[in-house]
């Protein structure tokens, strides 16, 4: 089968591989779509110390059963994975976090992802897709949508509340605006781009351009701030996003654009504004199968800047790094 493999630290081909193997346990996907993910040009240039090499690349795919040494999945069942395979047996995954599993391996990185034709995953790490969800929002959902509906679960959002999206025209922003918005939230987006603000402007209730935002967010709040921030960029913006709150405001931190750059937090102003700081890595089964029943209402729609064959690989990524682009990049094998 043809697969992007990463062969070296920063090095990789499209090849042909054998198509793997199943143990007890193990389920064959025919991979429908695979997403990008700023994630894979961080570990191309060598961000990711546990990446194992060789290792076919990609953690974001939807795809259809053909082969399962797991009861629990048949042929023909539409699936996604996780991002990680859990376990299925310490003591996080029989609580339901799974996310935070202690044996956890990383697809894409330590285990092999999916920009292949097939991938072998875990029944414990697999999904199945509701009809009304499309093959082109499935594929991120794990790493995009409930990754955002976690945060958002763990942030306590309230319907009415006012959620600020950083970075709003990028794959994980321009989701996360679309679903706080499902979730009863009015939406400030913020982009850089005024290009881009007209498109965005569709799915969000305000759309801000200005670098130094949270005057802009104080201004449509009347001078309060807003609930909630998903920081889908990092520290070039967090600063922003810490003003723009309100005294309880939480901020769900998902992007991190600058993996070297420090952010020197002020204490003070976390505790006198009883700020809620919030990570998010990974997400579990069951926040998968809630985000689905939510986009099953058809509410949220897949925002595509393009896609790629797996034989263009290379045009992916380089499309990847173009700042013009709105939305995620596909991959079909
Ligand atoms: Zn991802
Ligand atoms: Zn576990």
């Amino acid at each position: 089968m043809r697969a992007v493999v990463v062969y070296e630290k920063g090095k990789y081909e499209v090849r042909d591989i054998p198509t793997p193997r199943l143990n007890d346990g193990d389920v064959l996907i025919k991979i429908s779509y695979a997403a990008l993910c700023y994630r894979d040009l961080l570990q191309l240039v060598g961000y990711y110390p546990r990446m194992k090499y060789p290792v076919v690349l990609g953690h974001e795919a939807v795809g259809v059963v053909v082969e399962s040494r797991d009861p629990r999945f048949k042929p023909g069942d539409r699936v996604v994975p996780l991002l990680h395979e859990p376990d299925g047996v310490c003591e996080f995954c029989v609580r339901g976090l799974d996310s935070y599993c202690v044996n956890a391996h990383s697809y894409g990185e330590d285990v092999d992802g999916f920009f292949a034709e097939y991938a072998r995953v875990s029944g414990n790490a697999l999904v199945k897709v509701p009809s009304g969800v499309p093959d082109e929002l499935a594929a991120f959902t794990p790493c995009v949508v409930a990754m955002v509906y976690k945060g958002l679960r763990r942030a306590g959002l309230v319907s009415g509340e006012t959620v600020v999206v950083t970075g709003a025209s990028g794959g994980v922003g321009i989701h996360a605006v679309q679903l706080a918005r499902a979730l009863g939230a009015r939406v400030i987006a913020v982009t850089r781009s005024p290009e881009k603000a007209g498109f965005i402007r569709q799915f969000a209730d305000e759309v801000v351009t200005e670098s130094k935002f949270s005057k802009a967010v104080k201004d449509l709040t009347n001078g309060v701030g807003a609930d909630i921030v998903i920081e889908a960029v990092g520290t070039p913006t967090l600063e922003e996003s810490l003003r723009s709150l309100r005294s309880g405001g939480r901020v769900v931190v998902i992007g991190n654009v600058n993996p070297d750059e420090t952010y020197q937090l002020r204490l003070g102003y976390i505790i006198l504004k009883d700020v809620m700081l919030i990570g998010n890595v990974r997400s579990n089964r069951s926040d998968v199968a809630e985000t689905f029943r939510i986009l099953s209402r058809g509410l949220v729609k897949p925002v595509i800047a393009a896609t790629y064959s797996l034989d263009r690989f290379g045009d992916a990524l380089e499309f990847m790094r173009n700042s013009s682009r709105i939305g995620k990049v596909l991959i079909k094998p």
